[in-house]
């Protein structure tokens, strides 16, 4: 093992629960922890930490992390890279892991009101780009000019918006290994009031329809083209369907919420047994939008 290398292992957390950092409170431990301090710090763990898989997680709030863990460095980003500038009138640069509500709160109080469709997603700026977030019709993407990358080697990309293919909930041109670490943003500037107004207006209709008092990952499966996978599961009579901790909400049926002690494995069953009923039921294959990563524990 390189010098560096051994030097950075010593600065790291190993064997370090995820489970309270996931939205689901669910999850093994990382062989490997690190939050960097910035993006200066960043570039100099990909530059060191060139043997083993590198895992970059934003809020963890669409991850299922397996029992036994993951293997190599997880890097945590959620209140790490930090940075929020404004560019000009309509145009801010934001690293990955600002909290897009911290995004929202920043954007009204400029009056950028087409930001608030993020209010109430519980990720990161990274995580959202990575996943395509949206509600209320809204997609990050369709507000990005531009990102900044890193590989692992530490070098820094900016890439336009336009070299990527997104799509519903994916982003399919991001190479493996390759990291959001900012974004430039576009959003139209208007009334702060009115921008407010909107933000409580979508936290409302999230609390009236979506489970928050218990851990979750939010929507477990995409809704087919067309079709709601919500209401699909629950044409199936899974409403209330329970798997040692897990269970589907009766409040929205394509959140799984973990109602004590979950653990992955019943998260991942129950939601097999979602998938297998679906289809058969109705000849919809769901498929996740979380993602799965990691290990399985085995007896
Ligand atoms: C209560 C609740 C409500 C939700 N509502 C919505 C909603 O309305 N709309 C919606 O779209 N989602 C929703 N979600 C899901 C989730 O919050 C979003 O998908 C969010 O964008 C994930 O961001 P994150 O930072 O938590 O990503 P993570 O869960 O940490 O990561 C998700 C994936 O992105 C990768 N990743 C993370 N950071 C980076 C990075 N910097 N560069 C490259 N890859 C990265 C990870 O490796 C992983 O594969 C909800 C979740 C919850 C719990």
């Amino acid at each position: 093992m390189n010098k560096d290398l051994s030097k950075l292992k010593n600065k790291l957390q190993r064997n370090h629960p995820l489970a309270e950092y996931t939205s689901w409170k669910i999850g093994g431990p990382a062989e490997y922890f690190y939050r960097p301090m910035d993006l200066e710090d960043l570039v100099q763990i990909m530059r060191v930490w060139q043997e083993e898989p590198i895992m970059v997680l934003g809020a963890a709030s669409n991850v299922l992390i397996r029992d036994a863990g993951i293997k190599g460095l997880v890097i945590y980003l959620r209140n790490s890279l930090t940075k929020f500038d404004e560019l000009d009138d309509s145009n801010i640069r934001v690293e990955a892991g600002v909290e897009l509500m911290h995004l929202v709160e920043k954007c009204v109080s400029l009056g950028m009101f087409d930001a608030a469709f993020m209010s109430g997603i519980p990720g990161t700026v990274g995580g959202a780009l990575k996943m395509n977030a949206g509600a209320y019709g809204e997609r990050i993407w369709n507000h990005i000019v531009a990102v900044e990358t890193i590989n692992r080697s530490g070098e820094i990309k900016l890439k336009q918006a336009k070299d990527f293919a997104v799509g519903y909930r994916q982003v399919d041109s991001l190479a493996k290994d390759e990291w959001f670490v900012a974004a430039q943003f576009n959003f139209t500037r208007g009334e702060v009031q009115a921008a407010k107004q909107q933000v409580q207006t979508y936290l409302q209709k999230r609390s009236k329809s979506q489970p928050l008092d218990f851990p979750s990952c939010g929507s477990v499966f995409r809704n087919p083209e067309g079709d709601y996978a919500a209401r699909l599961i629950e044409a199936c009579g899974l409403k209330g369907k329970q798997i040692g901790g897990a269970r589907v909400s009766e409040k929205h049926a394509n959140f799984i919420i973990n109602c004590g002690n979950a653990i992955a494995v019943d998260v991942e069953t129950l939601m097999q047994e979602i998938i297998t009923k679906v289809e058969s039921s109705s000849s919809v294959k769901l498929i996740p939008e979380v993602h799965i990563l990691g290990d399985i524990l085995l007896a």
